[in-house]
């Protein structure tokens, strides 16, 4: 099965480029945007390396330009997934003999291949048309985190290969045979980070597995461009077929087949858990027990203590919340506030919400793009106007929306007196703060009320100079992130260094650009082998005094 020792070094994190004004990247970058925008691409599903084309289309459009189509996608059925089926299983074999050293070397190439200038510029200019990222969002995930997870995802597999039984006694010898999965392996990604469109179907192709690959709807054309930089590094026909279409109509014939042998998913917390109620009444059709990883919803928190500095507060609530408008898994969506402390905060966060620019990516003086489709501007929207109408709560920025021409809505901070109110529990995904101000003498009651709030634990943050302060909400905050940040904001985690994932509702908390990860698409075997076998059965104990 290949556990060849190679010495792949701990990698480097990719480097972010600026994009600042006059730098070559940005005229490079600037140059494929318009090379994209200016061409229709049909999108076809690619299996067993062969490009099927449906007919049953749908279009890809701009979020901040939605009459603007980019790209028009052939949808897969289930006529489709039981071909991808038959593909992959049939890729199996050789892909699961092949060393991992081999599998290992493919990848690492992709990320090679994605930090050249072709395919990072196509890559980041895809996600900025289709999933309306600016610049900077869309390199630190298009280039630089997915770069990343395929580096140090290949490091994480060495170790992995590597941990065998610590002991063989003399006369024998013990091995630890890290098997991929006995079956397929479903990545379905949501729309929000190519990076993880990206890592889904690759981490499970690494330790051997073959893959369907199902990108989200609204990110269909970055999903085939990842495809094609798959292809282009190597991964052989049939490791990943690439099945865009609609959740249910790839997901059922998918999870229904004695085959399938793990989702690696990442998207909403509803959508995650009807699927794992699918894996549970097909449990008996399947060969062995799926295993099931999913990162799911959020509502991140930043907690304060009267010892922060406001400063600090305010910027990471800015960068926190309304980054990439808010659609991050980890984006700050509720904050908690001292009363000592609200009067400045508010000032400095109501001046700095006004500087913020917000329109298309194209143009790079904007901070805030659109949001990615009418769907997620119906569901943002109703918050913001549930929020209007409350009499516990008040809008003091934003609270402005417009989708005449793209799916825009302006950075909205509430303030509720409800620790409970709505928007402090539920996951908005959008440009949306909540923030709750409370009597400065009661941090610890207030950190309660904080841990208790709401279903999910992903991210959370303290800011705090006190360090008994930290050290109280470290305590009582314990189970209410998986990700945890001492004075700063809670998004932005980097592979290598904050592996990421969250427990509660938010996911099954396997670390996504971890051994953690990685581990979970291995079925090890154990082997024992005698060198000198005994030729009788009689044990000392049995002889006669
Ligand atoms: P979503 O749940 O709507 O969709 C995710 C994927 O599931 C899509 O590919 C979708 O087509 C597919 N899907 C939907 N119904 C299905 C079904 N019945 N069977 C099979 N597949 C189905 O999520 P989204 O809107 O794309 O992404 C936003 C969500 O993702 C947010 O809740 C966010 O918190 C979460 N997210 C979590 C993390 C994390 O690491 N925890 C990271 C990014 C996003």
């Amino acid at each position: 099965m290949g556990n060849s020792i190679f010495n792949i070094n701990l990698p480097k994190n990719e480097p972010i480029k600026s994009y600042a004004p006059g730098s070559p990247e940005k005229a490079a970058l600037k140059k494929r945007i318009e090379e994209l925008k200016n061409q229709v691409l049909e999108i076809p599903l690619i299996i067993g390396g062969k490009e099927i084309k449906t007919g049953n289309m749908a279009d890809c459009v701009i979020p901040h330009d939605h009459q603007k189509v980019i790209g028009r996608y052939h949808k897969a059925g289930k006529k489709e997934v039981e071909m991808a089926i038959d593909a992959a299983l049939k890729a199996r074999e050789s892909w699961a003999a092949m060393d991992w050293t081999e599998r290992a070397a493919i990848f690492l190439k992709a990320g090679d291949l994605l930090a050249s200038p072709y395919w990072r510029n196509t890559l980041n200019a895809a996600t900025m048309l289709a999933q309306s990222k600016n610049a900077f969002q869309a390199e630190i995930d298009s280039a630089c985190e997915l770069i990343d997870f395929f580096k140090f995802n290949a490091y994480y597999a060495q170790q992995i290969y590597g941990e065998q039984p610590p002991h063989s006694p003399d006369g024998q010898w013990n091995k630890l045979e890290y098997r991929p999965l006995e079956g397929f392996v479903f990545a379905v990604s949501p729309f929000n980070f190519t990076s993880i469109a990206g890592n889904l179907p690759t981490s499970p192709a690494l330790m051997g597995n073959v893959v369907l690959m199902k990108p989200a709807s609204s990110a269909v054309y970055t999903g085939y461009w990842l495809m094609k930089l798959f292809q282009a590094a190597g991964v052989p026909d049939g490791v990943i077929n690439f099945v865009p279409g609609s959740g249910s109509q790839v997901g059922n014939p998918v999870m229904n087949s004695p085959h399938f042998a793990g989702i690696h998913f990442t998207g909403s917390t509803p959508v995650f858990q009807s699927m794992w109620r699918i894996v549970g009444e097909n449990i008996a059709k399947y060969k062995s027990y799926p295993r099931i990883v999913g990162e799911t919803g959020g509502k991140d928190f930043i907690f304060v203590h009267k010892s922060a500095d406001f400063k600090e507060v305010g910027t990471a609530m800015i960068r926190g919340a309304f980054e990439y408008q808010g659609q991050k898994c980890s984006a700050a969506s509720r904050a908690y506030v001292p009363v000592s402390m609200w009067n400045k905060l508010q000032k400095f966060l109501l001046a700095e919400i006004k500087t913020l620019k917000m329109g298309p990516p194209e143009d790079f003086t904007n901070f805030v793009n659109a949001v990615i489709d009418k769907n997620a501007f119906d569901s943002i929207t109703s918050y913001i106007n549930f929020a209007k109408k409350a009499k516990n709560a008040k809008i003091i920025a934003g609270g402005n929306y417009d989708d005449s021409k793209g799916y825009f809505i302006k950075p909205t901070v509430i303030v509720t007196t409800d620790p409970k109110f709505k928007t402090m529990e539920e996951e908005i995904f959008g440009p949306v703060l909540t923030i709750y101000v409370y009597p400065t003498a009661k941090y610890k009651e207030t950190l309660h009320i904080c841990n208790e709030t709401s279903v999910y634990a992903l991210t959370g943050a303290i800011f705090a100079k006190d360090r008994e302060a930290v050290i109280q909400a470290d305590k009582i905050l314990v189970n209410a992130a998986g990700n945890f940040y001492i004075n700063d904001k809670p998004t932005g985690a980097v592979v290598g260094q904050q592996p990421f994932g969250g427990a509660r509702a938010s996911g099954t908390n396997d670390k996504a650009g971890s051994y953690l990860n990685l581990i979970r698409w291995t079925s090890p075997r154990t082997i024992k082998e005698n060198f000198i076998p005994p030729t009788d059965y009689r044990y000392p104990f049995l002889e006669e005094e």
